[in-house]
């Protein structure tokens, strides 16, 4: 695309959308009628392709029955194989090393039973103060199986100024007495990207074994999981990856690890050709087709078919390209429309350390929020202060930045903000 320098004007968003090679993608999305939907890190949109891999699932149940298991459009018996090969390139992996299954928590429980291994004085585990709460409660409980209390096993390196972390801060945090770290690829709030192959490096160089939680970064941002050498990651697959509400995570477990026992064993982890033997001793599969448990979601995995050929067209590195550029131009348009509102961009500013959304800090995020909705733009509202908002490559426009820009700008100028509650609402 041509560089030509930023304008604040309609005209240069239309031109950008005219050198934007992805933009065939947005027709094949049901948007919001008129409206601007910015909040695709929480729950991507379905697409006609999500739609009808998931009717495609419905009609092989419909016309087959039981038969839908081995004959189907898709055999539901090989979907969650077939699906990790799909993920693989957007996580930098083998096919083997990827399986569709569980939620990110559930995921979470399973690879931490399964690499948590605690020995003599090694038996802490290592997260941060910003992580995800969920991921929080799981570690928690996970230590109190173990018969360890959670307020001395669990360290948590704690945040400079609430947004970021320092690499060197979590690094110092590796002693000896650190069995396993879980991280995120990048923060929920702030959407830092943090240096994994870094930090894995440190991780290993200590004889800790590190896991990354990828919600925030799988379908917006590459990953070299294998390159870097991860020991094990996991991710949902509603966020950037448009796969639909509750739609099945994924888990990615370096393939040094294949053959070790999962530690929460279920009889759709065995060896596929084993599996219908129905032996009393469990053989897992030699992939990480063994950390699954029971029997797969099929259609809450069916859309992602459908999703994930999209990724497949479009590759991951212009979808970060094009993330990067939206959001590195809502940034420029805040910056020039907004100044003296009192907002603050809370997420990094360079490219290298920013995730797929922009973090706007304001006062009255909770009631600015409502007002953005009211006035058909979605965003999405984290307490206490955050507006999130997320231009998403695969169908967010370049006017759609501009036009929400300049809907905010409207709601800041006639304070029509103040007719709202600066409270939440119970999902947001
Ligand atoms: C969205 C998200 C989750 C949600 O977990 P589920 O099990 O899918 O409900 C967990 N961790 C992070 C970092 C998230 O962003």
């Amino acid at each position: 695309m041509k560089e030509s320098p930023f304008l604040s004007t309609e005209e240069y968003a239309l031109e950008l959308d005219n050198g934007d090679d992805l933009a065939r993608f947005r027709e094949e999305f049901y948007l919001p009628d008129g409206g601007i939907y910015l909040d695709g890190n929480s729950l991507g949109m379905l697409s006609v392709r999500a739609e009808r891999s998931l009717l495609d699932a419905l009609n092989d149940w419909k016309r087959m029955g039981i038969d839908g298991w081995t004959q189907g459009e898709r055999p539901w018996f090989y979907q969650a194989e077939r699906l990790g090969a799909c993920l693989a390139p957007l996580v930098g992996a083998d096919a083997e090393e990827v399986i569709v299954s569980g939620s990110t928590t559930l995921n979470l429980h399973q690879l931490v039973s399964t690499f948590y291994q605690p020995e003599g004085n090694r038996t802490k585990i290592l997260a941060d103060e910003l992580t995800f709460p969920s991921d929080i409660y799981a570690l928690q409980s996970q230590l109190r199986l173990r018969g360890f209390d959670p307020d001395e096993h669990l360290l948590l390196t704690a945040s400079r100024d609430g947004r970021f972390l320092e690499e060197d801060d979590l690094i110092a945090c590796m002693n000896e007495e650190i069995a396993l770290i879980v991280l995120p690829t990048v923060l929920y709030r702030s959407g830092q990207l943090l240096d994994i192959p870094r930090l894995t490096e440190e991780a290993h160089k200590r004889g800790i074994m590190i896991g990354f939680d990828g919600c925030h970064s799988v379908g917006a941002i590459p990953h070299w999981f294998s390159e870097w050498d991860v020991d094990f990651a996991f991710w949902c697959s509603y966020k950037y990856l448009n796969g639909g509400p509750g739609s099945v995570g994924a888990l990615y477990v370096n393939r040094r690890h294949f053959g070790r026992l999962p530690g929460l064993a279920g009889w759709f982890g065995s060896d596929k050709g084993k599996q219908f033997d129905m032996e009393l001793s469990f053989l897992p599969a030699q992939t990480a087709g063994a950390y699954q448990i029971g029997t797969p979601h099929i259609l809450s995995m069916a859309p992602l078919f459908g999703a994930l050929s999209m990724f497949e067209e479009a590759g991951i590195d212009r979808i970060r390209q094009k993330s990067l550029r939206q959001t590195g131009y809502l940034m420029e348009l805040l910056a020039v429309e907004l100044s003296g509102h009192g907002f603050a961009i809370g997420n990094p500013p360079g490219d290298a350390r920013r995730g797929g959304h922009v973090c706007l800090e304001h006062p009255e995020a909770a009631r600015i929020c409502k007002a953005l909705k009211e006035n058909g733009v979605i965003p999405d509202f984290r307490a206490p202060n955050v507006i999130r908002l997320a231009p998403v490559a695969l169908y967010t426009s370049y006017h759609d930045v501009w036009r929400a820009v300049q809907i905010l700008k409207r709601i800041m100028e006639e304070r029509t903000y103040e007719r709202y509650e600066n409270k939440r609402g119970v999902v947001a």
